[in-house]
């Protein structure tokens, strides 16, 4: 008989809000600041410390510091997990959403250089989405096909993992 899927069952097979994927960064105590940069996280400065993602501390799908994370990784639930906690959405249905996110992650992954971050590419995208009009020649396809790889991957987790107040495409 197959395992139960629960919420820790979901979070291992995904990893995308810890990769940098659906945000820019988590918000921290001072304190967990300060443990977070001896650990070598980059900062996030805004209106307060924020742990900058993609999280260094993330394996793959996993947190090598589970027992010790901040707060905020603690408490987020992502919307993915509120409807699973909530009933409305069964376990196997969670997983397929979970596995086209990283799907769709996995093919903006592939467009970007090794140095450049899911993240640093939404936040690029986001500043200038029509970037690519500028562009001349392969150049062009190279950033129009980027520009639609990062709109399907935004749709997606806008409707399924972003709360409103946090989407960015205006149409989930
Ligand atoms: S995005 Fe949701 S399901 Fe994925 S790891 Fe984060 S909290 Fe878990
Ligand atoms: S500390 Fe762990 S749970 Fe928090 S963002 Fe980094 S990898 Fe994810």
């Amino acid at each position: 008989m197959p395992e139960a899927i629960d919420e820790s069952a979901l979070c291992t097979a995904c990893g995308l809000c810890c990769a940098g994927s659906i945000f820019d960064f988590g918000k921290l105590t001072d304190d967990e600041a300060r443990d977070m940069a001896a650990r070598g996280a980059p900062l996030w400065s805004g209106d307060g410390p924020g742990l900058a993602f993609p999280c260094p501390l993330l394996d793959g799908t996993c947190c090598t510091i589970y027992a010790e994370r901040p707060g905020v990784c603690r408490r987020f639930r992502c919307g993915v997990l509120r409807r699973f906690d909530g009933g409305e959405l069964e376990g196997e249905a969670a997983m397929a959403i979970i596995a086209t996110g990283r799907q769709l992650d996995d093919a903006v992954r592939e467009l970007l250089p090794p140095e450049q971050s899911v993240a640093e590419a939404r936040r690029a995208w986001r500043e200038d989405p029509e970037h690519w009009r500028s562009l001349a020649g392969p150049e062009r396809i190279a950033a129009a096909r980027l520009a639609m790889a990062l709109t399907a991957l935004n749709l997606h987790l806008d409707r399924h993992f972003r709360s409103d107040k946090k989407k960015l495409t205006g149409m989930a």
